[in-house]
């Protein structure tokens, strides 16, 4: 159906914040990325050390190496998380289908029951490693993370009638993409390093730029927010 020859890697990308009481699934879709040359690191021998459903195993260690790369403004989102390599028993239920990445918080499972013991988990799956998206999917779901543990009770000077959380996902309000995605996917803008074109899959679907003003606001709350 698509042409190898075009380098074209249609890529499913699906991040899905999993909060007490508020649920986020969004629609896995496509995006492009084209060209790219992914060094894909071998494959390990697959160890579901976790014994959870969904565990993948054969890039655990590749995983968790990303995960401690990211910039040290956003360590506190992922202090206390588990870094798994696979496919998040919910989100795959729900979608039908693996996604890149799922950040749970509360140990989701397939007939929506919580507190399972994946609770406090990122998920990232193979299928990310071998597109060479593991470090934009980290920092999607960090960002999940960070707005989730420190956004709620934080509050930016002389503003104090709402909270960080609400500014923000006012602030990337839209009439069809979900803004905490687009906050999320602006934490891959703001925190990603390094050359090249990021995978920023909602951004890119629903052709959103994030501005200055905007970037420059999610670095001061994790600069504000993690004091
Ligand atoms: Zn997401």
């Amino acid at each position: 159906m698509f042409s190898i020859s075009k380098a074209v890697a249609f890529i499913a990308f699906v991040g899905v914040a999993l909060v007490l009481g508020w649920v986020a699934l969004l629609q896995a879709t496509q995006t492009e990325a084209s060209d790219q040359t992914v060094a894909v690191p071998a494959p390990e021998v697959p160890i579901n050390s976790f014994s959870y459903q969904g565990v993948e195993g054969g890039y655990q260690n590749h995983v968790e190496n990303v995960a401690t790369t990211i910039p040290e403004e956003l360590l506190p989102a992922i202090k206390g998380l588990t870094f798994v390599n696979g496919c998040h028993p919910w989100t795959t239920s729900k979608l039908g289908k693996c996604a890149l990445g799922t950040f749970d918080p509360a140990g989701w499972d397939v007939d929506d029951s919580v507190g399972h013991k994946w609770s406090n988990t990122i998920w990232v799956s193979t299928r990310a490693v071998t597109t060479g998206t593991t470090s934009d999917v980290v920092l999607h779901e960090a960002g999940h993370a960070f707005v989730h543990h420190f956004f709620d009770d934080c509050y930016f000077p002389r503003q104090a009638e709402k909270s960080v959380k609400e500014l923000l996902v006012a602030h990337f309000a839209h009439d069809q993409a979900p803004p905490a995605e687009l906050l999320a996917d602006a934490f891959v803008v703001a925190y990603g390093n390094g050359e090249g074109r990021r995978h920023t899959y909602y951004l890119d679907k629903f052709n959103y730029s994030v501005s200055d003003d905007a970037l420059a606001a999610v670095r001061a709350a994790v600069w504000l927010c993690s004091r």
